[in-house]
């Protein structure tokens, strides 16, 4: 089954966001924001799409979060359900539903679902050994463990994924496990549990993707996907042992639920049959009829499950059809970091609305030009700026700003009645005439920036068509060729009203509230066509800005936010060191540690890190060398208490004999401490131990 030519319909789902957290900005760029935009184009042209969501509310994630606040997953489930629906709806992510995943609607059809494939024997029934934490006296999986990951060393891979080489594992795959409930090393039960065998639909799998979706797929996409496929599918567990999820419905299933992956893209559907329900329409043809172009919006840490893991539970269910594209995107990072939720590293949504009130469509546009659709790509405030203030305000607004003023001023907000147009008027209507359908190209092939930019293109058309033919110089001398200048540069502002739509959304409907653009003939196709969209005569409603200018004051705050957040993580999450084996206690005694005074100080010469010390130890005023130079100026250390290692050996540095070591530590900008005695009163020469 390879792309679909002319879809007679389009089912279009965005990724369920996991609901134990807020969303931040790498959610909308990566996903929403591309899914909506799609959605909204569809919508334009006239075609039947439904735009499907939900929270994703099951899984370990949440019994683990619900856990540590020491309250119920339900209300953990309410709570963020709650704001992020909120955000979506702020940022116009125009759902035609959004339900969650702990809805009865859903239990019932991840449940059915379930049922159906295991009457078809579609499943493996197994006992298998899984990790179990003794005292916590529950079975650890997905991400109640942690360990290493086998494929590529990362030491903190959980036991559903690896997040740093993107690996699927089973928990059992980690090397030294550890419970994150308890920290202790688990022991290994038997459990029963039903697979799906993957490898059964690896022949389907292989033909469906790398054949008849080789040139329309992303490359990143068909690269994860071959790289699966290479590595050779396994049975992939359906059902876990916790206690927060979708009962496993069939004999002996008690203590069980199904694997949070097994339902979370179910979950689509049944959103979809939520719909249908409260329109009164009937959701089958939407997942099941041929002619529906189903298309699943993503980031990559999720190509396996929509690519490989669903698509198989579809073709084993039967009857539906499957993705016609997974336009997956790359990662988003901000200022040069990974996005991370735990860390605290992100533009949080709900914080943005508060900040920038009213500047959603900034937000869109920058994240949809600087979009990560072939590799990771970099969020900044100061692009930020940059596209709002030169491209936004400078030329689109700026356009719209000068032909809407001026059409106040010269003729009472009245479209003027064209005299006679010159080649420069019919070539700039011409390309306008062309812009819907380089849009459509761009859209229609997920290419999300390059829309972005060619929007841009036709805002540039304008500005630069009115900054030639400057109307302002000949409305004294030639006011006939000013109607005609005014009348063109109107019906280029008209397009921008309506192709600016997907996009840019509340600017649109803003725009088109200025030019009282007749809401029945604002559509896609009605760009330049022999029927104006803003015909002579035609009046305009007041002029407005539509977008203003980001102060820098503005943009330091972001940075000044960001910065606290670094130092704040400096001091949570620094790598500590493990601990060194075991010595005895007359390893210990071995060391003759002293309390001793700093009683002078200079810099060795032509070292940049040493300092040479005198210091009075109690047993005598001896030399030694420490590497302190760039933490401390010889001065201000003149006097200081410390801790020395005097029976150290001697040995000598840069020609200078070192006679011990003063002992250190650092902080959390690495700057270095001393290590000496919490009172003054503590005599030199006085032993440590
Ligand atoms: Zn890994």
């Amino acid at each position: 089954m390879a792309q679909i030519k002319s879809p007679s319909r389009y089912t279009v789902t965005a990724a369920l966001p996991y609901t134990n957290g807020p969303i931040h900005i790498g959610h909308l760029a990566g996903v929403y924001v591309p899914a909506d935009i799609y959605v909204r184009y569809l919508r334009a042209r006239g075609r039947d799409v439904i735009f499907i969501g939900g929270s994703d509310e099951h899984g370990v994630a949440i019994s683990m979060k619900a856990r540590k606040e020491g309250v119920s997953p339900k209300e953990i489930i309410d709570k963020y359900h709650g704001i992020i629906k909120d955000s979506f709806a702020e940022f116009g992510i125009s759902f035609d539903n959004y339900s969650r995943t702990s809805a009865p609607i859903h239990h019932r059809t991840a449940s059915d679902f379930f049922k159906k494939l295991y009457k078809q024997g579609d499943f493996l029934e197994e006992e298998t050994e899984q990790l179990y934490d003794e005292s916590a006296d529950q079975f650890l999986a997905d991400r109640f463990v942690v360990g290493t990951c086998p494929k590529c060393g990362h030491t903190e891979a959980f036991g559903d994924q690896c997040e740093k080489c993107g690996s699927s594992l089973n928990a059992t795959d980690l090397i030294d496990p550890k419970s994150t409930i308890t920290g202790s090393v688990p022991s290994l039960r038997k459990t029963k549990h039903w697979f799906l065998p993957l490898e059964r639909y690896e022949d389907f799998l292989r033909k469906w993707i790398l054949e008849d979706h080789k040139t329309d797929w992303k490359p990143n996409v068909l690269g994860q996907c071959k790289s699966w496929l290479d590595d050779g599918l396994r049975p992939r567990a359906v059902t876990r042992d916790l206690d927060w999820g979708i009962p496993v419905p069939v004999e002996g299933g008690a203590g069980k639920v199904l694997y949070v992956w097994f339902d979370a893209p179910i979950g689509y559907i049944s959103s979809t049959v939520e719909w249908a329900k409260r329109e009164g329409r009937d959701w089958e043809p939407y997942w099941k009829d041929k002619g529906t172009k189903l298309v699943h919006f993503i980031g990559k840490d999720n190509i396996v499950f929509h690519c490989i893991i669903f698509p198989s539970m579809l073709k084993a269910h039967g009857g539906y059809v499957l993705p016609d594209n997974v336009p997956a995107n790359e990662f988003l990072n901000l200022e040069g970091n990974k996005l991370s939720t735990s860390k605290n590293w992100a533009v949080w949504l709900h914080e943005y609305l508060l900040e920038f009130r009213g500047m959603q469509d900034v937000l869109r546009y920058a994240l949809t030009t600087n979009a990560p659709e072939t590799k990771d790509n970099d969020f900044t405030w100061k692009d930020f700026q940059a596209r709002n203030n030169n491209e936004l305000v400078a030329i689109f607004g700026n356009f719209i700003n000068r032909v809407t003023v001026l059409t106040h001023k010269y003729y009472q907000g009245t479209v003027p009645q064209p005299i006679e147009f010159k080649n420069v008027d019919r070539e700039a209507l011409e390309a306008v005439k062309g812009f819907p359908g380089i849009l459509s190209d761009s859209l229609e092939r997920y290419r999300f920036r390059e829309a972005g930019q060619e929007l841009m293109n036709l805002a540039r058309l304008g500005n630069k068509y009115l900054a030639d033919e400057e109307p302002w110089k000949l409305i004294m001398t030639d006011p006939d060729r000013v109607r005609t200048i005014m009348y063109v540069a109107l019906q280029i502002a008209s397009a921008l009203a309506v192709l600016s739509e997907p996009i840019l959304p509340f600017s649109s409907a803003k725009l088109k509230g200025i030019l009282k653009l007749d809401p029945k003939r604002d559509d896609w196709d009605g760009v330049c066509q022999e029927e104006a969209l803003l015909p002579a005569g035609h009046t305009l409603g007041e002029s407005e800005l539509l977008f203003r200018k980001i102060e820098d004051g503005e943009i330091q705050k972001q940075l000044d936010k960001l910065e606290a957040t670094k130092k704040t993580n400096a001091h949570m999450y620094r790598e500590t060191s493990p601990q060194k084996e075991t010595i005895s206690f007359d390893d210990f005694a071995k060391m003759d540690l002293r309390v001793g005074t700093i009683i002078e100080a200079e810099k060795m010469p032509k070292a940049n890190k040493l300092l040479v010390l005198k210091v009075d130890t109690g047993l005598d005023v001896r030399t030694i060398v420490s590497g302190i130079a760039e933490s401390f100026d010889p001065s201000e250390i003149i006097g200081k208490k410390v801790t020395v290692l005097v029976n150290l050996a001697p040995r000598k540095l840069r020609g200078v004999e070192s006679q011990g070591m003063i002992l250190m530590t650092r902080d959390p900008e690495g700057k270095l401490v001393f290590m000496n005695p919490d009172r003054e009163q503590v005599d030199n020469g006085e032993t440590i131990d």
